[in-house]
């Protein structure tokens, strides 16, 4: 129970307990008195009855005793009530409860000089002798004589007080179950009133504890109904503007996660604020690693932390470049930008890693292919202008050489027209700016028709060609570059097999891994073997780059452009498959492409 309940009821009571207690105690005493003035006002008038009856003896106070006092006692029999006659100067001539003899001078008696101030008079005393309390009333036998005889009656006031001490019982217990009630009732008022305010307090306790979704039941309309209806209110714009908190971190959180740069937040102290997933890959950390800690504690990079240092302290942009060797080789572009809070503070740095291992990769690839364009064209442009130049020094005179040297210019100038139309061809499939014209293609007729093709070329060489196709078998595929992959292969079997060998194109579906047996297949392999000179171990990673050739001198002297491998590699990537070459010098070569059934 709460303490303001206590409190509250305990004020309730008190309140109804004070009010009953002082209604009680006027009730008693005004019962008290009433009651007393109806026995003096009665007693009045028997006093004015029996003085009207009187018939008073003057003389000696010893010869009246006798007759005052049997008057006394026969009026005492009468009424219950004492009486005593009282001569005008006090000396008491009767009474019904005493002998006069013995009682001393009532002149000084309250009552009597009342009764001489005013004709009646009244008293309350308690009478020693009966240990009771008496009301006494005096009364003048000839009002206006101040010397006149008195008669006095005197009652037991034991009975009021009985009657009062009745009545006070009855009130004292009436009281105490009014207040119990009332005790009872506070209660229930005090709990009506601070049970809702307990659920509100209770309430406000778990939203303080970020419990959002706390809700005051709200049972009344007035005051407390509406604090209970504010405070859900308020909890209602608090779970709001929390979810939309939580929503942006959560954006903000899966942006960070998701960048492909790394972003790594360090305080003006040199904390680790913020590393995002990239900055902890590239950095060989997690996040929950190193977030809160020193950035010297990043050990794996001097020149890092030595940017970092640099940065905290000039508080301007820097911008290197740096190779990470752990936790794999990368080129990484680094920017460190000063963070200014709002009042121009310094908040600490911000550092932006890019990986740009790629893009300089490519651009080494790019100038080094310009550099090997430019090589490659170089050497039939210089034999073309040598033998060109040699005619005209004279040679065109003598027709024996000057037939075999334009016949080396026409073939130089053959070689470079090849060769650019290798590169256009090279540079327009790397651009993908011709789209795939997909459309079904039978195997079989599709590599008799190109084995056709290529079978004047083999005689010329007394090269056996042979084919091994399932049939029925198919591939969605643009036709004319999937000729030109089989016919670049077949090719270079032909040129780099000798006399009197043979070159076999094979084409079979591939088992889906874990349902062999079956007739299911969703790739093709297509593989190409001589029986010529083989590439040595060493080169064959190398031999689909551009310009690449085992051996030069005799690549030329076939005519080759070093492109051919480059341009199928690329043609049979576009189909989405794959190429593969296996080979053992003076044995053979097997080129494998694989390649998915439907696009
Ligand atoms: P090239 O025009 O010189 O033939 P390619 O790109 O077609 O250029 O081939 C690259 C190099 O791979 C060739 O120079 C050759 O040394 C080697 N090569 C290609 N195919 C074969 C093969 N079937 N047998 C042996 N070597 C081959």
């Amino acid at each position: 129970m709460s303490s303001f309940r206590v409190r509250l009821t305990l004020i309730l009571i008190a309140m109804i307990g004070l009010s009953v207690l002082v209604a009680g105690l006027l009730m008693g005493k005004t019962i008290k008195d009433n009651h007393i003035e109806a026995l003096q006002d009665s007693m009045v008038r028997e006093s004015r009855i029996v003085l009207d009856q009187m018939d008073w003896r003057q003389g000696e106070p010893s010869q009246l005793y006798g007759y005052y006092t049997d008057k006394a006692q026969h009026l005492k029999q009468i009424t219950d009530m004492r009486f005593t006659f009282i001569r005008g100067d006090g000396v008491v001539l009767g009474d019904s409860d005493h002998d006069p003899k013995t009682m001393d001078n009532h002149s000084q008696r309250i009552e009597v000089l009342d009764a001489k101030q005013s004709g009646v008079g009244r008293a309350i005393r308690h009478s020693a002798t009966l240990n009771i309390n008496l009301l006494y009333v005096a009364m003048l036998a000839h009002p206006g004589d101040p010397q006149s005889d008195i008669i006095r009656l005197a009652v037991s006031l034991k009975q009021v007080d009985e009657g009062i001490e009745r009545i006070w019982m009855a009130l004292i217990i009436g009281l105490l179950v009014l207040f119990a009630a009332a005790a009872l009732i506070s209660y229930r008022i005090a709990r009506g009133l601070t049970r809702p305010l307990e659920e509100i307090t209770r309430v406000a306790k778990r939203i303080k504890n970020m419990d959002y979704k706390a809700r005051v039941e709200v049972q009344s309309s007035d005051e407390i109904g509406e604090l209970g209806l504010a405070i859900n209110a308020m909890a209602d714009g608090l779970q709001v503007q929390m979810s939309r908190i939580h929503q942006n971190e959560s954006q903000l959180a899966s942006v960070l996660d998701n960048m492909i740069d790394g972003i790594v937040m360090i305080d003006g102290s040199g904390s680790v604020v913020l590393l995002n997933r990239f900055a902890g890959e590239v950095l060989g950390f997690s996040s929950q690693e190193v977030a809160g800690r020193h950035y010297g504690e990043l050990k794996q990079q001097y020149e890092l932390q030595q940017l970092i240092k640099d940065g905290l302290e000039r508080r301007e942009r820097l911008h290197e470049e740096l190779t990470f060797y752990f936790p794999e080789e990368r080129l990484l572009d680094l920017n460190l930008v000063p963070i200014f809070e709002e009042g121009g503070e310094f908040g600490g740095v911000l550092l932006v890693l890019q990986d740009v291992t790629a893009i300089r990769r490519l651009e080494r690839m790019r100038s080094e292919f310009v550099a090997n364009v430019s090589h490659e064209l170089k050497t039939p442009v210089a034999a073309v202008k040598g033998f060109a130049e040699t005619l005209l020094g004279g040679a065109v005179d003598d027709p024996e050489t000057a037939r075999s040297f334009l016949q080396i210019i026409f073939d130089e100038s053959d070689r470079l027209n090849r060769l650019i139309g290798d590169i256009l061809e090279l540079a327009k499939i790397e651009s993908r700016r011709v789209p795939m014209r997909y459309s079904p293609v039978e195997l079989t007729s599709f590599t008799g028709k190109t084995l056709e093709l290529m079978s004047a070329e083999a005689a010329r060489k007394h090269i056996r060609l042979s084919m091994k196709v399932e049939p029925g078998l198919f591939v969605e595929a643009d036709e004319d570059r999937l000729r030109q992959i089989v016919m670049n292969l077949l090719a270079n079997g032909i040129s780099y097999t000798p006399e009197g060998g043979s070159v076999t194109i094979k084409a079979e579906p591939v088992p889906i891994p874990g349902a062999e047996g079956t007739e299911d297949y969703d790739q093709i392999r297509i593989s190409i073997s001589d029986t010529g000179i083989g590439i040595p171990k060493k080169d064959l990673p190398r031999i689909f780059e551009r310009f690449y050739r085992v051996d030069k001198a005799r690549s030329r002297s076939s005519g080759g452009t070093g492109l051919g491998l480059s341009i199928v590699k690329h043609l049979v990537e576009l189909h989405g498959g794959s190429i593969s070459v296996d080979s053992t010098v003076g044995i053979g070569s097997t080129f494998t492409i694989e390649l998915p059934v439907l696009q």
